[in-house]
């Protein structure tokens, strides 16, 4: 019998580790070992209902590389890959504990700042931005040399709900994009965003 329990017991503690690990890969995105956009999603709605509830302001910052696809063509998807994951050590590297910054889409990423207000995130985009346009990736012998652009939204300013605010700093990434890149662009705030 108690070797019965033994065995039960084990079979147990192996089912929960393979579980947790299950659940790691999940919510991980395997290239760069950030988490990824379904686990973001998932967070975020809960920092927005603490946000609301405290009444502070959430900021987001979305950043996407500019020219991505250039670094592959001239120097091969292994090399854009490290770009990729030097990219993401640079934004965990630069990481309150407090913040959560996922890999959002390929050459993408999303960093949410709770307790931040939007002009301070700009600053830290433009602290990313100098960092990124200032040093190079060393990849089998060349140096890969690049730049990102980001979009800048805050709650409650430019929206109260996931989807507003992941709009807006989608546009206002796209404006940086569009105005040559290599830049950090606020949104505009929507005065009629509803609190209730
Ligand atoms: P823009 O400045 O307008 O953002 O141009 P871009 O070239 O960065 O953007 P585009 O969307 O045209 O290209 C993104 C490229 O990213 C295309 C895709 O092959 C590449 N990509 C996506 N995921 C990965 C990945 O995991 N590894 C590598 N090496 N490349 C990837
Ligand atoms: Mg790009
Ligand atoms: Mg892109």
């Amino acid at each position: 019998v108690i070797q019965d329990i033994t065995d039960r017991q084990r079979a147990e503690r192996e089912i929960q580790t393979l579980q947790e690990q299950l659940r790691e890969q999940s919510i991980r995105d395997c290239l760069t070992g950030l988490y990824n956009r379904r686990y973001l999603e998932e967070t975020f709605e809960r920092e927005l209902l603490l946000a609301e509830r405290h009444q502070y302001p959430v900021s987001l910052i979305m950043c996407d590389l500019d020219h991505f696809k250039e670094i592959n063509d001239r120097y091969g998807h292994l090399a854009g890959d490290a770009v990729l994951r030097n990219f993401a050590d640079i934004l965990a590297g630069s990481s309150r504990s407090s913040d959560i910054y996922c890999r959002y889409g390929g050459e993408e990423f999303l960093l949410i700042m709770p307790r931040m207000e939007v002009g301070d995130a700009a600053l830290r985009a433009e602290q990313l931005r100098v960092s990124i346009a200032t040093s190079h990736v060393a990849f089998e012998g060349a140096e890969i040399w690049l730049t990102a652009s980001f979009g800048i939204a805050a709650y409650p300013a430019h929206g109260t709900t996931i989807d507003q605010l992941i709009g807006a700093a989608d546009r206002a990434l796209y404006t940086a994009k569009e105005a040559g890149r290599n830049r950090v662009v606020t949104a505009d705030t929507i005065h009629s965003a509803k609190r209730d």
